[in-house]
């Protein structure tokens, strides 16, 4: 066993350390890292990391499957931040502290809509990967093509019900614009299924209103905001 625990409650506050087992980088300056795992979790959930005691950990959703043998997170660089620049470095064998999964943002496993910009199509992946992508739609913004991560297996398990927007360039097969544009642009939404959104304030802000604007109950949008 490669983890040993550092303290043995299961509560999120508890750090356990964890030996990685790769970190790859799949697109500039955005990495796949993971780790045996340690919980079992639903997919959705976050966990907490942080290099060592001394630091403040940082959340992020878990980007692997829930059966999966590894535990996985995708994180983008952010310059001058605490975390991100270091965790970049780490190596296989190195250590990293994780808490235990915990979160509510959790499919209800009926027919949904999935709508992310950037790293937050994590939890979706995770979805996807747990089995819950049958009866969705996931829409993906980006601003370059190299953003679309695990773009093949989500495309052989979602067809047609995976939707792309590229911001920043024009892409074969891509909605050019944003994930607001390309809502915005349909004649209508369904109104008595959930929307799950999940990536930056100003996205899932915009999608909310406009969502809430085309006559989705509030009650039906659930946000995960990275921030
Ligand atoms: C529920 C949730 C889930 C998340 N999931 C993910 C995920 O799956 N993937 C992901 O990539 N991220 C995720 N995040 C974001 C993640 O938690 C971190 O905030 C992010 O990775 C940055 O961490 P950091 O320590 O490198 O940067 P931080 O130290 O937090 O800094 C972030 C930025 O702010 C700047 N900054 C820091 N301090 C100051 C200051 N005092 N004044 C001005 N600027 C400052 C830094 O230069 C940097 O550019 C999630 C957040 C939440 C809340």
């Amino acid at each position: 066993m490669i983890v040993s625990m550092i303290k043995k409650s299961e509560d999120s506050s508890q750090l356990l350390r964890v030996t990685i087992t790769s970190n790859k980088e799949i697109a500039p300056g955005v990495y796949y890292l993971s780790y045996q795992r340690t919980h079992d979790f639903l997919a959705g959930q976050v966990i907490k990391v942080s290099l060592d005691e001394n630091n403040p950990p940082r959340i992020y959703s878990i980007c692997s499957g829930n059966l999966d043998p590894e535990t996985s997170i995708l994180f983008n660089i952010k310059e001058g931040g605490l975390l991100t620049p270091k965790m970049a470095r780490l190596r296989p064998g190195d250590n990293l502290l994780v808490s235990a999964p915990y979160g509510g943002f959790i499919s209800s496993g009926q027919s949904e809509w999935w709508i992310s910009t950037g790293t937050g199509i994590a939890p979706f992946y995770s979805m996807i990967r747990s089995g819950l992508g049958n009866k969705c739609r996931l829409i993906h913004g980006v601003r370059s093509e190299s953003q679309f991560y695990f773009q093949k297996e989500i495309r052989s398990v979602m067809g047609e019900h995976y939707m792309t927007c590229c911001s920043g360039e024009e892409v074969p097969g891509s909605f050019y614009g944003r994930v607001t544009d390309w809502l915005s642009a349909l004649d209508e939404l369904p109104t008595n299924i959930k929307y799950y959104l999940c990536g930056k304030a100003l996205m899932v802000v915009d999608v909310r209103d406009l969502l809430i604007e085309r006559g989705i109950p509030f009650e039906n949008i659930m946000a995960e905001i990275y921030f």
